[in-house]
């Protein structure tokens, strides 16, 4: 069995190599942006074409144009009609199907999101495929069309806006074969401009203190794109609070305090089509603790949060390392996140179904017991302790805000808030060091928003708990793999 499966991978890995020397056969030097609507409920979905743009230059790898990671929800398939051949396929998670998991979707309530995928512009008739993993793991064509290149209605537009500045924070080299990263200025003001240079700047420095990016520098670009907001900061809909800001971010998405997204995904994607992007940032100019990632389509987070350095490089592992949450005690939104009994597809969480048949075996500390017995009891005592506290804490500070009390007792409750939750952080980070399985890697019980049933693989990772911290082994040689598919 072993070995058949190494010879399908081998056969697979030889196909890939096979369909890179023909990107000129299939593509023209430019990108084709297909916007569509993604909408219904948690028992059913539609996707539509909404609008479909060109622009010139595809600078990007035009060697690996199939996704050979099987990660995400959704996979965007594009077939050559004339061909019959598989040309370009993307994996990706949506806003759309987290909503599906959210208790007003369970409810029946049916919600539209739009969404994009970018692919080469085809020289010839397409087939535009959209599946949907089943579970069983495999996937299901919930959308299929073809799309002629040809079309008069494609817009071939014109990047022009004089209110766009672009600011090249880090050159690696050609974009072509390099990890190209576009972090796009949120409720920045036109007055805010420097300050949007010097947190990109900052941002850049995290980034490159950070495993495995350090070492793997020179194959990153990084651009802002800076696009005035009309006013600072962003929404925060349960203080009543609302913003006019150029990408329409909003905490409380999907009714989760934190969850910092936006629904806007056409001006995301105007703002970024500035630069030839692999991965996307949003760059929130807010203090307030917040952020979320969605693989292969965006990721947020506070540029002025005390935990913004986290914030910054664990919504990045979600968006485009497509990493699972390792953490189990907060509360989200989602039921039924991952479907009990099947194996999630994300590298660093595992359903252990097999103990024999560890999914990171090839990193795991020899001789280790699988599932591994951590202190796992009195750690969730802890930490579910402090969740309670916290969810208070914060139910006070919106109550204040809303009540539009004095700024002052505003300020004395963040930073209030903001000192136990520091103090939280070194707790559980004092508490972690001091197990005997600290730096190992085995099979902990605890992992994607479940007390049970989901295994991470080591006891700490910046993807299981906040502060300044490394990704565990297994995070870490994932996303070696992910930076080497961009860059090579
Ligand atoms: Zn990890």
């Amino acid at each position: 069995m072993k070995n058949l499966a190494r010879l399908l991978i081998l056969i697979s890995i030889f196909s890939i190599k096979s369909e890179a020397q023909e990107f000129t056969k299939f593509f023209e030097d430019a990108v084709m942006r297909i916007d569509y609507i993604h909408m219904g409920n948690s028992v059913n979905e539609e996707i539509c074409i909404d609008r479909i743009f060109r622009y010139e230059g595809w600078s990007r790898n035009n060697k690996n144009l199939i996704d050979p990671f099987n990660n995400g929800r959704y996979y965007i398939r594009v077939y050559s009609v004339t061909a019959g051949e598989l040309i370009f396929s993307k994996g990706f998670d949506s806003y759309f199907g987290e909503y599906q998991t959210s208790g007003p979707a369970i409810g029946g309530r049916r919600k539209a999101y739009h969404e994009t995928a970018v692919i080469p512009f085809p020289k010839d008739k397409i087939r535009f495929v959209v599946e949907k993993r089943n579970r069983m793991n495999g996937f299901d064509a919930i959308f299929s069309q073809e799309i002629d290149p040809r079309e008069p209605n494609i817009i071939f537009e014109t990047l022009n806006d004089p209110a766009v500045r672009i600011v090249k924070a880090f050159t690696g080299g050609d974009p072509a074969s390099k990890v190209d990263i576009a972090i796009l200025a949120e409720g920045f003001t036109l007055s805010e401009y420097d300050k949007f240079v010097d947190d990109l700047e900052k941002f850049k420095g995290y980034i490159f203190e950070q495993e495995p990016y350090k070492s793997l520098k020179q194959s990153f670009n990084i651009y802002g794109v800076f696009k005035p907001s009309v006013e600072s900061g962003t929404d925060e809909p349960r203080a009543g609070i609302f913003r006019n800001t150029i990408l329409n971010t909003t905490f409380n998405s999907l009714g989760s305090e934190r969850y910092l997204l936006t629904e806007d995904n056409k001006a995301i994607q105007d703002l970024a089509a500035y630069v030839p992007f692999d991965a996307i940032y949003v760059m929130v100019n807010h203090k307030r603790y917040g952020g979320g990632g969605i693989y292969n389509s965006f990721c947020t987070f506070t540029a002025d949060a005390q935990f913004s350095k986290y914030l910054f490089l664990h919504e990045f592992g979600h968006s485009f390392g497509g990493l699972a949450d390792e953490y189990y005690t907060s509360s989200t939104a989602y039921n039924d996140f991952y479907p009990t009994g099947i194996e999630p597809n994300e590298a660093n969480i595992t359903a252990l179904r097999e103990k024999e048949y560890l999914k990171w075996a090839d990193l795991s500390t020899p001789g280790i017991e699988i599932p591994t017995p951590w202190e796992k009891a009195d750690y969730d005592k802890m930490d579910i302790e402090w969740q309670e506290q916290r969810a208070e804490l914060n139910n006070n500070i919106t109550r204040l805000k809303k009540e539009k009390a004095d700024p002052q007792i505003i300020a004395m409750a963040e930073a209030d808030y903001a000192m136990k939750d520091k103090a939280h952080s070194e707790n559980v980070d004092q508490f972690l060091a001091g197990s005997k399985f600290t730096g190992q890697v085995g099979a902990f019980e605890g992992a994607g928003y479940v007390s049970t049933g989901l295994y991470r693989p080591m006891l700490d990772c910046i993807m299981f708990t906040k502060g300044d911290k490394p990704f565990c082994k297994v995070c870490e040689a994932h996303l070696i793999k992910v930076i080497s598919f961009y860059a090579e």
